[in-house]
C-alpha cells in the first residue's frame, strides 16, 4: 500500500529518481543521496511501513526480505570484511523519512560506534 505523501513511496513508484542497486518482489534498495561511507545503500520494503515500531506479524515478511536483500547487496558491493546496518526509529531515534528503511553502510573501517 502506498502513502501519497511519503518520499520513499514516491521513489518506489518511480515518481522521484533514485540510484537503484537492488529490487525484488518485496524490497527496493538505492544509494543514499547523502552518503556517510563509500557504500551507503537504503534498503526499503515495498510496503509502506512507517517505522520499526509498526512491524507486526502482518508485515514482518518484508523485514525478513530486507535482510535477505542486505546480505545479497553486501556481497555485490564487495563488503566481505563487514558492514553496519542501521535503523533510525521515531523522533528520538533520528528518523527523518517515515517509511521503514535500513541503512547499509560500509566500504571503510567504521569508527563511530554507539554499541
Ligand atoms: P533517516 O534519517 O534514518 O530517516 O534516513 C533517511 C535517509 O534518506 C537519509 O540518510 C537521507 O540522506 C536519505 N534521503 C533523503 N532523500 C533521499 C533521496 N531522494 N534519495 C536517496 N536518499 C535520500
Amino acid at each position: 500500500m502506498k502513502d501519497e505523501s511519503c518520499l520513499f513511496c514516491k521513489i518506489l513508484a518511480g515518481e522521484i529518481p533514485s540510484a537503484k542497486v537492488y529490487e525484488d518482489e518485496y524490497v527496493f534498495a538505492f544509494r543514499d543521496i547523502n552518503p556517510q561511507a563509500p557504500v551507503h545503500v537504503l534498503v526499503v520494503p515495498k510496503e509502506h511501513i512507517p517505522c520499526a515500531d509498526a512491524i507486526d506479524e502482518s508485515n514482518s515478511l518484508y523485514v525478513a526480505k530486507c535482510f535477505e536483500a542486505i546480505a545479497k547487496i553486501a556481497k555485490a558491493e564487495g563488503l566481505e570484511t563487514g558492514y553496519r546496518v542501521i535503523n533510525n526509529c521515531g523522533e528520538d531515534g533520528g528518523q527523518s523519512v517515515q517509511h521503514l528503511h535500513f541503512h547499509l553502510i560500509g566500504g571503510v573501517k567504521l569508527s563511530e560506534k554507539i554499541i
